[in-house]
């Protein structure tokens, strides 16, 4: 849920009794798609950012930090990677960082809402700009259809969801898990949006992903980032393989890309595993 002041704060509430503040410039997108409310701001602290039904997406100034985590930490596990699925994700900002791998030969990016992708394309060139490489076809469809019916395999999936509610929420079932799964080349590999462990409704979100996940996958990890406009800041994305051990990579090899990133790194890869108690123990480790 959202709230714009008339001293030009946008809020959006953690919880019924905790919300986050930026202090806005312009809000100069306010409108509706058939599938969702989408707001465009401006703002003096986080540049540009965009919300959807009231939550924030992204921001410029904290988006290198979701996009490094979703893309480069599979991508070092999974280093030939060359066929890739996206769904959701429709700011680009996934798709700018996975063009920059000279061996991902296509990208397959399944955005149900195509006025997301156009207003991002014309206010947010930053994660948008590489949406048009000749690699990428982009499928204005919703991922959960594309998955039941599509028949390729590939190295790896990325859900760059929104939260599990309204036109998100089937991208948290079993049932999309299961057809992922089967889409997975032998040694694929799937990150999903796996939610906060904070605020009581995240976690218990978290907890209900993250069983299903764990009915489907073999391997099923939790890695965490910090992400300072979501929820609580405290962000995790959901590792998930028939075989690949998150923790076997090539640090040399993926380091001798010679990748410029701000936030991922192969020691940021090591640790990220390391999850603090209560994560654990809401995630039936500990
Ligand atoms: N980084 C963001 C976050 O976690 O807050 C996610 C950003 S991305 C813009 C999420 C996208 O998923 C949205 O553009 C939304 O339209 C898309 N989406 C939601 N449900 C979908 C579905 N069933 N199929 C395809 N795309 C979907």
């Amino acid at each position: 849920m959202a709230e714009i002041l008339k001293n030009d704060w946008f809020y959006e509430y953690f919880t019924g009794n905790a919300k986050f503040g930026i202090k806005i410039k312009d809000h100069f997108i306010d409108t509706r798609s058939e599938f969702q409310k989408i707001d465009f701001y401006d703002s003096y602290e986080y540049g540009r950012f965009f919300t959807l039904d009231g939550f924030i997406m992204l921001t410029e100034r904290d988006e290198f930090i979701y996009h490094e985590m979703l893309v480069h930490l599979p991508m070092a596990v999974n280093a030939d990677a060359k066929n890739v699925l996206i769904i959701g994700g429709g700011d680009g900002g996934a798709v700018r960082e996975l063009v920059r791998y000279p061996g991902v030969r296509h990208i397959d990016m399944v955005e149900i809402d195509r006025m997301v992708v156009d207003l991002c394309r014309e206010y947010l060139p930053q994660t948008a700009s590489k949406l048009g490489d000749p690699r990428v076809s982009l499928h204005f469809c919703d991922g959960i259809a594309f998955v039941r019916e599509a028949q390729e395999k590939y190295d790896l999936i990325l859900i760059d969801s929104t939260d599990p509610v309204g036109v998100g929420e089937g991208l948290f079932s079993q049932a999309f898990y299961e057809d992922c799964a089967r889409l997975l080349a032998p040694g694929g590999v799937m990150v999903n949006q796996h939610e906060s462990p904070y605020y009581e409704g995240d976690a218990v979100e978290m907890e209900r992903a993250h069983k299903k996940l764990s009915s489907v996958f073999p391997v099923c990890r939790v890695y965490q980032f910090h992400m300072p406009t979501y929820a609580s800041g405290h962000w995790l994305f959901g590792f998930a393989s028939q075989d690949r051990d998150p923790l076997v990579f090539d640090a040399a090899a993926w380091n001798a890309l010679g990748l410029h990133t701000d936030y991922y790194n192969t020691e940021l890869h090591r640790g990220c595993f390391a999850l603090p108690n209560y994560v654990l123990r809401r995630l039936g480790k500990a």
